[in-house]
């Protein structure tokens, strides 16, 4: 299990993470990033990661638990 987090001060609304793994990550009313999920599985977590790696103003981690 891996703990996503987001820098909600940080995120610009690009949304590209949206794009890499929409079942964690969501646009709000506001066009800041919100998580779907605090959580994901071992067989999640490299996709995760690689849809947090492309958030281009490096919002995103993907930490261990
Ligand atoms: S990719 Fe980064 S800047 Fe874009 S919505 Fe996701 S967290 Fe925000």
């Amino acid at each position: 299990m891996a703990i996503v987090k987001a820098d909600l001060e940080a995120c610009q609304g690009y949304a590209n993470c949206v794009v890499g793994a929409d079942d964690v990550f969501d646009i709000d009313d506001d066009g800041i990033v919100m998580l779907l999920k605090a959580t994901v599985p071992d067989q999640d977590r490299a996709r995760v990661e690689e849809a947090a790696r492309s958030c281009p103003v490096s919002a995103l981690a993907v930490a261990d638990e």
